[in-house]
């Protein structure tokens, strides 16, 4: 009998420098979250970027927000406007403060938070006296945000923006790249990211003195004395100099697991792009998404969970959109400012397997299902 092989969501993809240099950390017994390799990744994450952008490599994306929103002041009792339609991670960390989450909804054309709800709430929070104190804005699925507008507002009002690029290392808008529009902004290294150490994250900051906060907060807060004095609380947060050397191996290989991502959407393009009812999430102009996954909408929920469950009989994974934050039990009592967009997105999307390791049979595979459990229906 032959057996199908599973078909992952977004699997790690190595590029065959990694071990080299975790090798090179247990040779020279640099087995500690410090190091070359923790060096070498912040440099190689700088020189990619340029225009003087500096990284903090850290144990995960979760903990670079929760430090990018620290270093900016958020604390207890404050509000911070949170694009609802994310991932969990962009939200939990205000609640590590001891501040409180406001959702914001997102617009249609890139899926992101709407400039106009996101000045709409900044407004009403403002004649009831409670001035948000930060804006977490995320570029959803690698597909950038309206970076403009949203930095327009933040200017406007004053209210600093943490730039979630968790899934976007890779995009850019008009050439500038996705990790340089915010104050503070953030990536993330987990195994289903565009490039991963396993897990970890970055810090990615302009001004070396944040750099130096982060580091300092990411590594228990050690003020400058032989003895270990501490006058602020700290975080156990730095990344260890052996995943870094899987992330030194990965920057070299970033441009060709963007384009493998890029090329899986346009073969589900070319495939399916011409179905009735089944829409893609499309490039505004100047836009570049490293197309982290590739999303499809489907006419109704039904229909979504009859291509999913179709594609889960045949192992293979794929995944409604994120449910938003204001839909979450856990963030039931939060305020939110919605239009009902995020919920209908979730209703109907869906992520298809996008890894750059995927071959094409394995697309083959996908669609070939899909086009017969669509016309089944
Ligand atoms: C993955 C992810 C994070 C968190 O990163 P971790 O490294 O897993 O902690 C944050 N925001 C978004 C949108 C993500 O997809």
């Amino acid at each position: 009998m032959i057996t199908k092989t599973k078909i992952w969501l977004s699997s790690p993809h190595m590029g065959g420098t990694e071990q080299q240099y975790i090798q090179e950390a247990f040779d020279t017994n640099w087995v500690a979250p410090l190091g070359p390799n923790v060096d070498a990744f912040e440099d190689s994450i700088s020189n990619y970027y340029q225009n003087n952008l500096t990284a903090a490599v850290l144990s995960s994306g979760t903990a670079a927000i929760h430090l990018a929103l620290k270093i900016l002041g958020v604390g207890t009792g404050d509000d911070v406007l949170c694009q609802s339609f994310t991932f969990s991670a962009s939200a939990n960390p205000i609640t590590y403060l001891g501040a409180n989450p406001v959702f914001v909804d997102s617009e249609k054309e890139t899926w992101n938070m709407s400039p106009e709800l996101l000045e709409h709430a900044i407004l009403d929070m403002m004649t009831k006296g409670k001035k948000p104190k930060a804006i977490v804005s995320v570029h959803l699925y690698g597909m950038p945000y309206k970076t403009i507008d949203v930095a327009e507002i933040s200017k406007k009002y004053g209210i600093p923006v943490v730039e979630d690029s968790a899934e976007a290392l890779g995009s850019s808008v008009n050439g500038v790249k996705c990790g340089e529009f915010g104050d503070i902004a953030i990536l993330s290294f987990n195994g289903n990211k565009i490039i991963t150490t396993s897990g970890g994250g970055a810090l990615l900051t302009k001004d070396n003195e944040i750099k130096k906060k982060a580091i300092f907060l990411a590594t228990q807060a050690r003020d400058n004395t032989p003895h270990y004095e501490h006058s602020s609380i700290g975080h156990n947060y730095r990344m260890s100099n052996i995943l870094a050397g899987i992330g030194r191996g990965q920057m070299e290989v970033l441009n060709d697991r963007v384009e493998a991502r890029r090329a899986n959407y346009s073969f589900y393009k070319e495939h399916l792009g011409n179905i009735e009812g089944i829409s893609f999430l499309e490039e505004p102009e100047g836009y570049y998404c490293n197309r982290w996954l590739t999303c499809i909408l489907t006419p109704s929920y039904d229909i979504r969970e009859k291509i999913r469950l179709a594609l889960q009989a045949e192992d293979i994974e794929s995944r409604p959109l994120w449910k938003p934050m204001h839909e979450q039990p856990i963030f039931k009592n939060c305020t939110s400012y919605t239009d009902g967009t995020s919920s209908d997105l979730f209703d109907r999307g869906l992520c298809l397997p996008s890894g750059s390791n995927l071959n094409k049979g394995d697309l083959l595979r996908i669609t070939s299902l899909i086009l017969k459990t669509l016309t089944d229906v």
